[in-house]
């Protein structure tokens, strides 16, 4: 008892990453109320919203507000106390600070500045909308938001279609419908999970296809907050002849010295079509 309590002393001028629910208040730990009501004061991403869940659980401290942008001038105070000896628990809006949203920036300075920083695990909605997806959780790649200018997002989802991980995408509701028209256009038509509102009333997993999805939201509003889980790219759309026309993947085995026929017959092979099948395509055009 004696030594569980000593490992979970919160220490001097250590810098507590302290995940919070995503929307269910109960998603809490033990632990994480305990640093919060423990720490000498706690830097909070919204400082409106944070007040309401330390409340719930009773727990009055000094709060400093950590944000977007004031996270540099910000920073910098808060690393200011921990080296005087202070500690802090840092909460972002929900869930496990640092994942896509700021609190990225103090662990950085932290480590910098040789101060201590420990992480409490909790809700994440990456992780809670990959359990629920039903794709392959053995790899699974997270991309956070896409970019918001057009051309950047554009060149990272095209970049992404050949990724045969599971993927999570964040997005905020009113740029869902663009986004998923964006995906389906860069990825062709692959099944998603549509994860909304994790944990809270209106909970859903939605398991559909692109295309339907992108039916389905050119006739219905977005609400809430969402997650996007993307199956990753079967082997047909990794295979190296995935881009090529039929007349390019033939002409691919004659550069590396086959007769023409013997070209048609092993491109036909790589995309599982009968010979003749493949010979008619050429000659269509
Ligand atoms: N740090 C957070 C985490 O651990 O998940 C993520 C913060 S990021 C600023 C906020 C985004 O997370 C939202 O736009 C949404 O994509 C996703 N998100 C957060 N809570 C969610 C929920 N209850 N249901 C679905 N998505 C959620």
């Amino acid at each position: 008892m004696n030594n569980e309590y000593e490992k979970n002393k919160v220490e001097k001028s250590t810098l507590y990453l302290v995940a919070t629910p995503i929307g269910n208040l109960s998603d809490i730990t033990y632990r994480a109320v305990k640093v919060l009501s423990e720490v000498d004061f706690i830097a909070a991403e919204d400082t409106r919203n944070t007040p309401k869940l330390l409340m719930h659980y009773g727990i009055k401290k000094p709060l400093v507000s950590y944000y977007e942008h004031n996270k540099r001038e910000r920073g910098e105070y808060i690393c200011e106390r921990l080296l005087s000896g202070e500690s802090c628990a840092l909460v972002t809006d929900a869930g496990t600070p640092a994942i896509s949203d700021p609190g990225a920036d103090i662990v950085r300075l932290c480590i910098e500045k040789n101060i201590r920083v420990t992480s409490i695990p909790g809700a994440c909605a990456a992780i809670t909308a990959l359990t629920l997806s039903g794709f392959d959780t053995k790899r699974f790649c997270f991309e956070g938001f896409l970019s918001t200018v057009k051309s950047e997002k554009n060149d990272r989802l095209s970049k992404l279609a050949r990724e045969k991980r599971t993927l999570i995408i964040y997005e905020a509701p009113h740029k869902l419908k663009t986004t998923l028209e964006d995906i389906y256009k860069a990825f062709g038509d692959r099944s998603i999970a549509i994860c909304r509102e994790l944990t809270k009333i209106n909970e859903e997993a939605v398991r559909t296809t692109l295309s339907e999805a992108c039916a389905y939201y050119a006739e219905n509003q977005p609400r809430g907050e969402y997650v996007l889980v993307i199956e990753g790219a079967g082997e047909e759309e990794t295979a190296f002849y995935a881009d090529m026309t039929a007349e390019e993947h033939v002409a691919f085995y004659e550069k590396q010295g086959l007769p023409r026929m013997d070209a048609i017959k092993a491109a036909a092979k790589d995309r599982g079509v009968p010979k003749s099948t493949l010979y008619a395509e050429l000659n269509k055009g």
